[in-house]
């Protein structure tokens, strides 16, 4: 059996978004559930509730992520989980990260209304602090795929001083809590999220089949020249840095833009000018890159353009420069197997779906560490996110779903 957009009770799903709305809304519209604040903790356990309703197994993991769980025929497969995020940034939007976690579950209650039986185990997952707004971006994944060492994890602390395990230590989950082990038992991970993007929209296709997720890297990059009185020095005497960082500005754009057509974004979003004085030449600049990266093979590239567009720009204006990592995480691609599934669902749904890089970082790309990985993208609204502003329209609510229960049965029914 394939289910089409209209097979989705899209009413359950609005009634549930419109729920979780008023779980941590703001004056402004929009929504703040910060990692187990009590909104995010309501809404945590709402959703717990919806998934017990669906004749769901639910618990919690040792990370404080939510599990739901509806056993397969064969015992010994390997899980196929799907889900995204409940909590969100200061004032973010209603659809971000909670429609991968009620689009699943909407599957799954599908699943289970029709009496479908499967081979494997379907999961259904919502993790902790995706976001980073209180403690650190992709937290409960990243504790999931086991990359913190337990140390690691000790010195996790918001901003007010609080223990991510103190935290943790307190809630008081209305369920049972059974420790996930992670890296054995998976078979694929899906995540349905929000574009975040206007390509969908612009195209008129309601789902997007990720290819790769970009990896960020943010460099920081100091220009250093000579302080001198920006009246008396001559053209030819001045070493001013922060001509130099608005060539290199200009040109990474330029770069990017042309020469990785589809494939790079390259940022300058911070600048830090010394002594930074009217009438004086800028001594010092240092400016940070955010920088994306569609491949590895497209990250080598851009490096290797970003250091000759430094050396141009040093050697033109006569400054020194040194460049510092701040983070990196490569890009991911998603496997073969379930963007093939994520295609083939949506074309039994009777849906359009077109290949896109997801330019934001997901969950998606901690799995790709211990399963196969994939994600399935819905248009939103003037690709607006992150904002009250949020909006996807129901039919392409209804045509994402039926798109993902058909992946997930498929992989379901895989050997
Ligand atoms: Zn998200």
């Amino acid at each position: 059996m394939r289910f089409k957009a209209v097979d989705v009770n899209v009413d359950r799903v609005l009634s549930r978004l419109g729920h979780l709305a008023g779980i941590g809304a703001t004056s402004a519209g929009g929504v703040t559930r910060h990692t187990f604040s009590p909104e995010h903790l309501r809404a945590t356990q709402d959703v717990a509730v919806w998934m017990t309703e669906a004749g769901l197994e639910v618990s919690f993991d040792q990370y404080g992520n939510l599990l739901a769980n509806r056993a397969g025929s064969d015992p010994a497969a390997g899980l196929v989980l799907s889900g995204s995020h409940l909590d969100s940034v200061p004032n973010g939007g209603n659809y971000d990260g909670v429609l991968g976690v009620l689009a699943p579950l909407e599957a799954l209650t599908l699943f289970q209304e029709n009496n479908l039986a499967t081979r494997r185990p379907l999961g259904l997952v919502s993790f902790i602090e995706e976001e980073g707004a209180r403690f650190h971006g992709l937290l409960g994944s990243t504790l999931a795929v086991g990359q913190l060492s337990a140390n690691e994890i000790a010195d996790i602390r918001d901003a007010d001083g609080i223990r991510y395990l103190d935290a943790l230590a307190s809630c008081k989950f209305a369920l049972p809590s059974r420790p996930m082990d992670w890296a054995g038992g998976l078979h694929a991970f899906l995540e349905l999220h929000i574009e975040q993007g206007k390509r969908l929209e612009a195209a008129g296709i309601p789902t997007g089949v990720v290819t790769s997720i970009a990896g960020p890297t943010f460099l920081q990059v100091r220009f250093t020249g000579q302080a001198d009185h920006a009246g008396a020095t001559e053209w030819g005497d001045r070493r001013d840095s922060l001509l130099a960082a608005a060539q290199v500005i200009v040109a990474l754009r330029d770069m990017a833009m042309h020469e990785f057509e589809g494939r790079a974004h390259v940022t300058v979003g911070a600048l830090n000018v010394k002594p930074n004085v009217t009438n004086v030449i800028a001594g010092e600049t240092i400016f940070n890159i955010d920088f994306r990266a569609a491949d590895a093979d497209t990250r080598a590239g851009v490096l290797q353009r970003i250091e000759d567009i430094f050396a141009e720009s040093a050697t033109s204006q006569g400054v020194a420069y040194d460049t510092r990592e701040l983070h990196y995480a490569p890009p991911v691609e998603t496997t073969a197997h379930l963007r093939n599934a994520l295609v083939q669902g949506a074309t039994a749904a009777g849906v359009d779906c077109m290949p896109l890089v997801s330019w934001a970082a997901h969950d998606a790309m901690n799995m790709a560490q211990v399963t196969d990985s994939g994600m399935l993208f819905v248009p939103c609204r003037d690709g607006r996110s992150h904002t009250p502003e949020e909006f996807v329209a129901p039919e392409d609510i209804a045509s994402g779903i039926a798109a993902l229960a058909n992946a997930l049965l498929e992989l379901a029914e895989q050997a």
